[in-house]
């Protein structure tokens, strides 16, 4: 297979034992043995010649298989620790194709507090089809001993969690799970390959919204499965091929280019979310700063014992919500958009936009009120933010005071 592709010969390249911030930037094809390109080609064709009958190049139909979306899926396997990676057109598509390795009767584990479009899909649209689905606090092990069923097929976490990040032990979930049959599948999207190796943890399937942090610049959607279990490899392709939402080859490339500075950034959003989040702790009209990186954070030591790093997120109460419509006004450089991951700072306010579809009991048990605020750090330089954040509290503080002169009309 692909014997005559100049793309193909180059990713066979042995990639010997290098750092992950080195294979960030070359992934597996560091340049192309005909033309010399260092970067990646974007292959924009939708089919391939074929140089006769039962003869291929290795590449017929992109919805399949496309060069560039392939250096994209080797190069996510790379940096993930897997034996495969499999790129779709968003963190959705590649959530939708996991839980097609199931079939109606399966009951899936959840972490209650996570993506709400996770738990819309789950809820609205598998469950319609026989899937059971239960959620639960799985940064609590005996939740998801409790929780676990005799038809339980995996246990789906996001950790740190969406957005209270919580976090739930890998390991231990893993070998849980696996001792009933079943698997761990863990959406990495909140840390990236460069601070959390879920594979190496004992999970099955590591899922990313390659959207955030991969592709790094909020102009890219794009979602991922990392795997290592050959029995599977066969139906996740097929699933891939059949629903038609892999990622194109423009975006695998946009992707692919984020990817050789994720080291950069992630450094970057890591050390102005420590500091931001510090500072946020001390400030009046805040009541309560959700940050990995505290250590008195009830799982910070679990979090140090399977990340690098603590990442860019940090949730907050406000005190008051009627801060909540000022502060978002108010903001100038920190935008309030719903997304994570990009270079530029963004602010989210869960409760009507990440989590609009998870029902009001079970938003409110896992802590997503109508005073909780979530940050994205970006790469902006961390004073910047927080004058940006200061001018909105004290816009706060001075739309709370009651103007002199105004009389109450009660
Ligand atoms: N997983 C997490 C943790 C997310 O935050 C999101 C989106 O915000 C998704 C999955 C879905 O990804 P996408 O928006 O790329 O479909």
């Amino acid at each position: 297979m692909c014997e005559t592709s100049s793309h193909c010969k180059s990713a066979s390249f042995k990639i010997p034992d290098l750092s992950l911030d080195t294979k960030l930037v070359h992934g597996t094809a560091p340049f192309d043995p005909v033309t010399g390109a260092i970067s990646v080609p974007i292959y924009q064709s939708s089919t391939f010649r074929h140089p006769a009958l039962h003869e291929s190049t290795g590449f017929d139909y992109s919805r399949v298989i496309n060069p560039t979306r392939q250096e994209l899926e080797r190069t996510m396997a790379l940096i993930e620790g897997g034996a495969y990676g499999l790129a779709f057109s968003s963190g959705m598509g590649a959530i939708s194709a996991i839980i097609k390795l199931y079939k109606p009767g399966d009951h899936i584990l959840v972490s209650e507090d996570l993506y709400g479009g996770t738990y819309r899909l789950f809820n609205e649209y598998y469950a319609k089809y026989g899937f059971t689905f239960s959620w639960t606090d799985t940064s609590d092990f005996s939740r998801i001993e409790a929780g676990l069923r005799p038809e339980t097929r995996a246990v789906f976490i996001e950790t740190p969690s969406n957005p209270m990040m919580k976090v739930t032990g890998i390991r231990r979930t893993a070998e849980l799970i696996h001792r009933r049959g079943g698997d761990l599948i863990v959406d990495n999207t909140f840390l990236s390959p460069y601070f959390q190796n879920p594979l190496a943890l004992g999970a099955d399937f590591v899922i990313h919204s390659g959207t955030k942090y991969l592709a790094g610049h909020n102009d890219t959607l794009s979602g991922f499965i990392v795997h290592s279990r050959e029995d599977q490899e066969e139906a996740l392709r097929n699933i891939q091929k059949s629903e038609g939402a892999a990622l194109g080859p423009f975006d695998s490339w946009l992707v692919l280019r984020g990817l050789k500075t994720l080291a950069l950034r992630m450094e970057r959003h890591n050390a102005g979310a420590g500091r931001i989040a510090r500072w946020l702790r001390e400030q009046d009209r805040v009541d309560r700063v959700f940050y990995t990186g505290f250590e008195d954070h009830p799982q910070y030591e679990l979090s140090r014992s399977q990340a690098r790093g603590f990442g860019g997120m940090i949730s907050f109460y406000l005190k008051k919500r009627e801060d909540v419509d000022v502060l978002l006004r108010n903001l100038r450089l920190i935008l309030f958009a719903e997304s994570l991951g990009g270079v530029e700072s963004l602010i989210t306010y869960p409760l009507e936009q990440t989590h609009g579809a998870i029902p009001e009991a079970m938003r409110l048990s896992a802590g997503v009120n109508d005073r909780l605020m979530r940050l994205s750090v970006g790469i902006e330089a961390p004073e910047d933010l927080i004058a940006d954040l200061e001018e909105a509290f004290r816009r706060c503080a001075a739309a709370s005071c009651p103007r002199r002169g105004h009389k109450s009309t009660n």
